[in-house]
């Protein structure tokens, strides 16, 4: 929402991006298309059917706390298995036509494992997805990937723009990465990316990653997707996971949103380090401190936790919510309220448009009488006065003071006051403010004029202003 409101505000000149009215909705995704038939069959003998209906309730999801650790892992399991089967199955025969060393290709498949920590990465190669970012540091990723004790796997998928060069040769260097001989069989490219591919993989993985540029990851919807499976986040807080993370921290990891480095490189750099470090001495422990069933019972909570705290805000369902509550409900209300009796509003309002676009450019400010800088202090009330010849406008005018206050150099909306008017001689309005200051700190203040209409639905609809 914040990064959609800066991206907009250069349309409407004489406010502040904090002003607004640009909303958002965060995208969900469709669950019976993205769950996997075998989770919606669990997810019914194990919640009751009314998980469907009530999806993006999280009261609905609560019986998955209840569920054995043992079910939820031999869920995953199954479903691993069933993705590695695909692999077999699809790719197979494709690498063999393609790749030339028959027993490269041999190796690869056989070497797919099941009881590796299995990470997937698929999407769109734009380059601010940064596909490369794990490649910064071959010889460590060589020592990740290599462990015999804890093995982990990498599988990629994805295409790119036609046009965009730079995302195809993203492909290229993760495809010759795979085939350098320590990563064959542990970084695996998947070719021909598409909701089926993307289906085994946001099912079958044990791990989700996205690293993209913040602030440029507009959602990433395939990690929501993800979630209603099981298969746990690990992302820059950036897009979706940026709220999907705080729902509850101990349900998937994350890389902060904070930029360290103006130079991209430099970030790049950090970044790489801290998804290694982070895998090293975070995940893959967690994920191999596995109990005499074979499995990790800690894993298995972070999967309950992401099912029930997480998934539930990020179905088709929400958004389908939230659309409506913020925006059509409105809408349709007062589209109601315009059209009837023959657009009698719609007219109003329009004629009032006219007649104020006509006079504004003979509005005058003739004086601003305000206390001197010395003496306003914390504490005191001090008066604003200002004279203005509304050209007719009248009370069509409204006149506010906008306070920012300075916060690490930057300039954050404080508060705006509405003056009002105290005395009026035929064109000729004083318009007053009696100010309290009650914070402290550094502030920088101006004044505006707009035109005032309560049915307007909100100031950019008619986005006259004039700064004094
Ligand atoms: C979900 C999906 C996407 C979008 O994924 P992002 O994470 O938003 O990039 C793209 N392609 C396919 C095939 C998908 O299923």
């Amino acid at each position: 929402g914040e990064v959609s409101k800066k991206m907009f505000a250069g349309i409407w000149k004489g406010y502040n991006w904090q002003e607004s009215h640009v909303g958002y909705v965060t995208n969900g995704v469709h669950m019976p298309t993205w769950a996997a038939s075998e989770w919606k069959a669990f997810y019914t003998e194990h919640l009751g059917a009314q998980v469907f209906e009530n999806q993006s309730d999280p009261e609905a999801w609560k019986g998955i706390f209840k569920v054995k650790d043992e079910d939820i892992w031999n869920m995953r399991m199954a479903l691993k298995n069933k993705f590695i089967n695909f692999v077999r199955r699809e790719f197979k025969a494709r690498w063999l036509a393609n790749q030339g060393d028959p027993s490269a290709v041999m190796e690869i498949v056989d070497k797919i494992n099941p009881n590796a920590l299995i990470i997937g990465f698929a999407r769109r190669f734009a380059t601010y997805k940064r596909a490369h970012l794990l490649f910064t540091d071959l010889d460590r990723l060589d020592k990740i990937v290599n462990n015999e004790k804890f093995p982990v796997q990498f599988i990629y998928s994805g295409k790119a723009h036609p046009a965009d060069g730079a995302g195809q040769g993203l492909i290229k260097r993760i495809k010759e990465i795979s085939k350098m001989p320590q990563f064959l069989g542990k970084i695996i490219f998947l070719e021909d990316y598409n909701m089926i591919v993307a289906k085994r993989l946001v099912t079958g993985v044990d791990i989700w990653l996205n690293t993209p540029t913040r602030p440029l990851e507009a959602s990433g919807t395939s990690g929501e997707k993800a979630e209603m499976n099981g298969v746990l986040n690990f992302s820059v807080l950036d897009g979706w996971w940026y709220e999907g993370y705080r729902f509850n921290e101990k349900a998937g990891w994350s890389l902060t949103d904070k930029r360290t480095f103006t130079d991209q490189a430099q970030q790049d750099k950090l970044d790489a380090a801290t998804i290694y470090s982070m895998l090293e001495n975070e995940i893959i422990p967690l994920y191999f401190a596995k109990n005499s069933k074979g499995y990790s019972p800690e894993w298995i909570q972070y999967i309950k936790r992401s099912i029930g705290d997480i998934a539930p805000h990020f179905t088709m369902k929400r958004m389908i919510d939230d659309y409506i509550a913020r925006f059509y409900d409105k809408e349709a209300a007062r589209s109601k309220r315009l059209v009837a009796d023959d657009f009698a509003k719609a007219r109003d309002i329009a004629a009032w448009k006219q007649h104020v676009a006509a006079a504004w450019d003979g509005i005058k400010v003739f004086d601003v009488k305000r206390a001197e800088a010395s003496n306003v202090v914390t504490g005191s009330t001090f008066v604003t006065d200002i004279i203005v010849d509304t050209n007719g406008l009248g009370h069509d005018l409204g006149v506010e003071q906008v306070v920012y206050r300075l916060e690490n150099g930057e300039e954050v909306l404080s508060r705006i006051d509405e003056f009002e008017v105290v005395k009026e001689e035929g064109n000729v309005l004083t318009y007053e403010l009696k100010d309290n200051i009650k914070d402290a700190g550094v502030f920088r203040f101006g004044y505006r004029i707009y035109p005032k209409n309560a049915e307007l639905p909100h100031r950019q609809d008619f986005a006259f202003t004039r700064w004094i």
